[in-house]
């Protein structure tokens, strides 16, 4: 009896260790191409602005394996459907193969009950402006009390110059330019800066190396949020 006990406890201990295996005290973002990333704390598996067309308006081919490498129960957030952001078909075919759902600014009522279905997730969404797109978002995630805010294609800097305290800001490059233009300062609304949707022709360089900044120019880089 005393041997089936510690059996037991032996089976426990292997149950309480793969969980604390699969929770890893991080949020690991990987960068995909154009605005895409995956975003994991290890149990939930989202994607932003992804899949996209790959090498829709000259922006970032992809390789094929980053739809199969596609995790289960995807979780699929859009800023707006352009082509290098969205593609209905391949999103819908990930979806139904994974058990997954996809949200845009066509289902923001939808993306806000993940409020309460995700643990440790809170969702902030605005509405932005963007040419020639009826229907943009910028998303506000807090997810283990880290700060991350996706600003998809807006031209415009105010929405993120009014927020505080984020720690990772995803922009594209004209919403810096943007900002220098009216004069709008940014320095205080996010520790890190991670400059994305760089074209394959832009020539985009950090010259002052200011630390705040990193230009998502490689495909395939993490960043760590621990
Ligand atoms: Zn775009």
């Amino acid at each position: 009896m005393k041997i089936f006990l510690k059996f037991i406890g032996f089976l426990l201990l292997m149950c309480f260790s793969s969980v604390s295996f699969s929770q890893t005290n991080e949020i690991k973002i990987r960068f995909i191409g154009n605005c895409g990333l995956y975003m994991t704390d290890g149990n939930f598996n989202i994607y932003i602005d992804f899949p996209y067309k790959s090498g829709a308006h000259n922006y970032m081919e992809y390789d094929l394996s980053e739809l199969d490498s596609v995790k289960i129960n995807p979780i699929f957030i859009y800023t707006h459907k352009h082509s290098d952001h969205f593609s209905g078909k391949l999103v819908r075919n990930l979806a139904k193969k994974l058990g997954g759902r996809f949200y845009s600014p066509w289902n923001i009522k939808e993306l806000l009950k993940l409020n309460n279905k995700l643990k440790d997730f809170t969702i902030e969404v605005f509405k932005t402006k963007h040419r020639f797109s009826i229907n943009h978002y910028s998303y506000l995630i807090t997810w283990h009390n880290k700060r991350i805010f996706i600003s998809g294609d807006t031209e415009h800097a105010e929405t993120i110059a009014v927020l505080k305290d984020i720690d990772w800001a995803f922009i594209p490059v004209w919403l810096l330019m943007d900002a220098y233009e009216k004069g709008i300062k940014l320095g205080n609304a996010s520790k890190m800066f991670a400059i994305y949707h760089i074209g394959p022709g832009d020539r985009i360089t950090n010259d002052n190396n200011d630390p705040k900044i990193k230009l998502l120019n490689k495909q395939g880089e993490i960043i760590t949020i621990p």
